[in-house]
């Protein structure tokens, strides 16, 4: 049938396969500002409310040198982990489509920011963190986070500090993350007359962003969890790094396993 043909780039998938419209899932854009975000704010590049009583996470990745035992002294530098930086901290009060663990209030994603030439799939090594803010208050917060000498960081894995102004919006997969029944019913749809597929626009929603679907720039790569569910996608970042040569940096997790098994995924071009 020709008028099944998209005729203009300008259609989108929500058009052309009515069960596109069925996948839409909520997602909240974070919207980063630079700015100067507070340590109970939440942001993007921002100090992280840290329990004073829990050690700083650090990067002990081969290859990494910090300073040496003189910390009066920042020009001796020696091999050595390096403390990781502060990427993102939610309060459960700002991002009310986030369903936080039980008891937890406050979401933390630190990660290193130095390069990581011996394994490049390392990127940055992420860790991320469920907390309850009443009880890092109650226990004291760090004052100072440590930092890396200058010029170790790679500026594009570091985000400048932002405060955030989540809005909800509707999110549904890039095509390329259509379930597979889905698309093998409709790639025919995209076939064009010289052969191959014209890849049609979809309504994926691209930016650092909680829930809804991966904004992935290269083919989708869910992770399974070790009792083999597919994790849910947490959240993306994207879009507000540089992250070298890389789209994004995805965070999945699994409700259904104890412990809120988590994993992430990144695509460089
Ligand atoms: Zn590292
Ligand atoms: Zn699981």
């Amino acid at each position: 049938m020709p008028g099944d043909v998209p005729e203009s780039p300008a259609k989108d998938l929500r058009t052309l396969i009515p069960e596109y419209a069925g996948l839409a899932r909520e997602t909240t854009l974070l919207n980063p500002e630079p700015g100067d975000p507070g340590v109970r704010e939440s942001s993007l590049g921002g100090r992280l409310l840290w329990p004073a009583d829990e050690p700083w996470p650090y990067c002990a990745q081969e290859g990494h040198w910090t300073y040496g035992s003189d910390l009066g002294n920042t020009t001796e530098i020696v091999p050595g982990a390096v403390p990781m930086v502060p990427i993102l901290q939610l309060f459960a009060r700002d991002v009310p489509g986030l369903e936080f663990p039980e008891g937890k209030d406050l979401l933390q994603l630190a990660w290193c920011a130095l390069i990581h030439e011996q394994d490049p799939r390392l990127l940055v090594m992420p860790q991320l963190y469920w907390r309850n803010e009443a009880e890092v208050m109650a226990g004291g917060s760090l004052s100072e986070i440590p930092g890396v000498s200058e010029g170790e960081y790679d500026e594009d894995n570091m985000p400048q500090p932002s405060t955030l102004s989540p809005i909800t919006a509707e999110d549904f997969p890039r095509w390329l993350d259509l379930p597979k029944d889905m698309w093998e019913t409709w790639e025919p749809r995209f076939r064009l007359p010289t052969g191959g597929s014209a890849w049609p626009p979809d309504s994926n929603v691209i930016g650092t962003k909680v829930g809804g679907w991966p904004a992935w720039t290269q083919p989708a790569d869910w992770p399974n969890c070790e009792s083999g569910h597919r994790m849910e996608h947490l959240l993306t970042i994207t879009g507000d790094i540089q992250l070298g040569d890389c789209g994004g940096v995805y965070f999945f997790h699994c409700r259904e396993c104890p412990g809120l098994p988590w994993d992430w995924r990144f695509d460089c071009h």
